[in-house]
């Protein structure tokens, strides 16, 4: 970690959620500064969500715009930084302290873009409900002007940089932001990092879609990535999986008692955060009352039927990204400190697990050929949803325009998924046994 990041976003105000009245905040002892993260890619700190600001020789890109109240200020930061005009904007979601300055750039001539649900809910007057708080809806100049359903790309100076939609999340119109060249992810507001995140019920949030996005973040960063989180200090990768599993494991103990029968009251009561509560549970969303969110939220009947397309359009391309076996996102994932392993996991771990379970469901989509397993080693690890395992074996390899089986050694990959029923299912192998390589679907 960069200790020097880490101090220098440390010290700011840990969300605008945590000012219940945004007009009490005395906004002229508000500061901004800068941190630098990159050539001509830097976070701009303490005037609402974190905000980044990108330069390139067409002009300023910002990532955010804060609380309308700390635009000027967050402007004057630019300015310090570059005498270009800010052309474009990027608004990771809705929320006030992340558009809040998105009519006074837009009259100076920025374009904004955004999710097409961002536009729809800052279109309306809402109401926040676990903050109590009434947001009317946002001037007709402070509305993105371009929108998108699930990602989008733009080509900035050197820099490329990736609009993600990772649905039902903090709400249901968030976008993380990678800056592929510059090694930078802003995971908006699915990261508070410091605390419980913040889940908005009312918005179409969801506990399942911010794990989602991590399980996103972690196929795309490596050990130098610098992360920006929506509010609270910059991190990197060994926050993102620590804070993953405390995400996961919270996720899946309430999941389980509710499966049980347990009552919200009684889930809250056994206190499924116990050990997290220490490092997250001091700020103002207190323990108890983000179990109950999180119990809400997977409460909530579903989502309107253009969130589960978007849920859908997410899951496929996350399994690709997640299931192309790329090194990468493999050494993030084999590098997890033990096994994570849900309350009311099927045993899958161990060798007489596994065989039964390749024997009960493992077979290919044509039957021309199947591996019947006499394994020397299978390693089996388990990240939240789903499991990785590698292995050598002896494999009866059936040619297709041949019955008789021969046998070869071989090596394995495999990635299992968890089904909502939890048992697991095969979603893709690899093998490579000697010139026969390569992923194969197995569904
Ligand atoms: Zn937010």
């Amino acid at each position: 970690m960069n200790t020097m990041y880490r101090r220098m976003i440390c010290t700011y105000l840990i969300g605008a959620w945590a000012v219940t009245s945004v007009q009490a905040q005395d906004w002229s002892k508000v500061t901004i500064r800068t941190v630098p993260l990159a050539d001509n890619l830097y976070v701009l700190v303490g005037g609402g969500g974190n905000v980044a600001l990108l330069v390139g020789e067409e002009g300023a890109l910002l990532v955010d715009t804060g609380y309308e109240q700390t635009i000027e200020k967050i402007t004057a930061a630019v300015k310090a930084v570059t005498d270009k005009p800010i052309r474009l904007v990027v608004n990771t979601h809705w929320h006030f302290d992340h558009v809040g300055g998105n009519e006074a750039l837009a009259k100076s001539g920025s374009v904004i873009i955004a999710h097409e649900n961002a536009r729809k809910l800052m279109s309306e007057d809402r109401h926040v409900a676990v903050i109590d708080t009434d947001v009317p809806a946002s001037p007709a100049g402070a509305l993105p002007v371009v929108t998108f359903a699930d990602s989008m790309t733009l080509h900035w100076g050197n820099e490329e940089v990736r609009i993600i939609h990772v649905p039902a999340a903090h709400t249901d119109n968030d976008c993380i932001v990678h800056f592929t060249k510059s090694n930078v992810l802003h995971m908006t507001d699915t990261w508070f990092n410091g605390m419980f995140p913040f889940i908005d019920l009312n918005a179409g949030g969801s506990l399942d879609g911010v794990v989602h996005a991590f399980d996103l973040a972690l196929t795309l960063v490596d050990d130098k990535t610098k992360i920006i989180p929506g509010h609270g200090p910059g991190a990197d990768l060994a926050d993102l999986r620590e804070y993953h599993g405390m995400l996961v494991t919270v996720r899946d103990r309430v999941r389980a008692m509710k499966v049980e029968g347990k009552t919200r009251d009684e889930i809250i009561a056994a206190k499924p955060t116990k050990e997290y509560d220490p490092k997250w549970g001091k700020s103002w969303l207190d323990p108890d009352t983000w179990v109950g969110l999180v119990y809400d939220a997977m409460n909530r009947s579903a989502t309107s039927s253009n969130d589960l397309e978007a849920i859908k359009r997410f899951r496929a391309a996350h399994d690709r990204a997640a299931l192309a076996l790329d090194a990468h996102a493999m050494a993030a994932l084999w590098s997890e400190d033990g096994i994570i392993l849900p309350p009311g996991s099927p045993p899958v771990v161990g060798k007489e697990a596994v065989e039964r379970f390749l024997n009960d469901n493992y077979s290919s989509a044509e039957g021309a050929r199947y591996i019947r397993n006499k394994h020397d080693y299978i390693d089996t690890r388990i990240v939240g949803e789903w499991a990785f395992e590698s292995g050598a074996f002896d494999a009866a390899w059936m040619a297709g325009d041949s019955d008789e089986p021969f046998t070869m050694r071989g090596n394995m990959l495999r990635v299992l998924r968890r089904q909502p029923d939890g048992t697991w299912r095969c979603a893709r192998a690899a093998w490579n046994i000697h010139d026969q390589s390569g992923p194969t679907d197995t569904d």
